[in-house]
């Protein structure tokens, strides 16, 4: 079974105008999808073919010789991960556990919001930012292209994608104001604290 590009958890439509349909379509189904089928080609007829996500990217990381699948292996799970962490109507100050968690580990949710986006909008160049939990503690990281906290030992609990592709028809240059409509507005702290009873 070769690897198959997930469906949308929402309408391609269903987060403007904080994310236009436009971006949406080429995103999902072009960015998205090519890295679906550069992964298929790169590991047909071989052991990985048959292997989780997970697998591949752990199986991969770090090997220069493996490039091509770990960076495609990733983009494929980053993007999966990257839609269930948005959803219409998402959003503002997450909520339980999660809250309390963020204010013991940040000092109070504003503190985290600000880590969040300067993380995201600091990330030289193409990449991503996430909250992500390592030894019990939750911590905001950013990593570059496709790197992945899942190749780090890391349990992701949310992700923002900071490649241009992510926001450059809707908002241009401005990445931070990208960022700001998604922890305002559409980052899903209900697949976060999901994440987090999994950690
Ligand atoms: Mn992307």
């Amino acid at each position: 079974m070769p690897f198959e590009l997930p469906a949308l958890p929402f309408a391609e439509n269903a987060l403007e105008p904080h994310v236009s349909a436009r971006t949406l379509g080429f995103h999902h189904g072009k960015h998205h999808q090519t890295y679906v089928t550069n992964l298929n080609n790169l590991t047909e007829g071989s052991p990985l073919a048959s292997a989780t996500l997970e697998d591949v990217i752990r199986e991969t990381a770090g090997d220069a010789s493996r490039a091509g699948v770990f960076n495609n292996g990733a983009q494929v799970w980053n993007h999966g991960f990257y839609w269930q962490s948005l959803t219409p109507g998402g959003g503002g100050a997450p909520r339980g556990e999660l809250a309390e968690r963020l204010e013991d580990g940040f000092g109070s949710l504003d503190a985290f919001r600000s880590a969040f986006k300067e993380a995201a909008v600091t990330q030289f160049g193409s990449g991503w930012a996430w909250l992500v939990a390592e030894n019990g503690a939750l911590k905001v990281t950013k990593t570059g292209n496709a790197d992945t906290p899942l190749a780090h030992g890391q349990t992701p609990l949310i992700t923002c994608d900071v490649w241009e592709h992510a926001y450059y028809l809707d908002y241009q240059n401005r990445r931070p104001d990208y960022v700001d409509a998604f922890l305002d507005n559409l980052v899903n702290w209900d697949f976060a604290s999901e994440n987090l009873t999994r950690v």
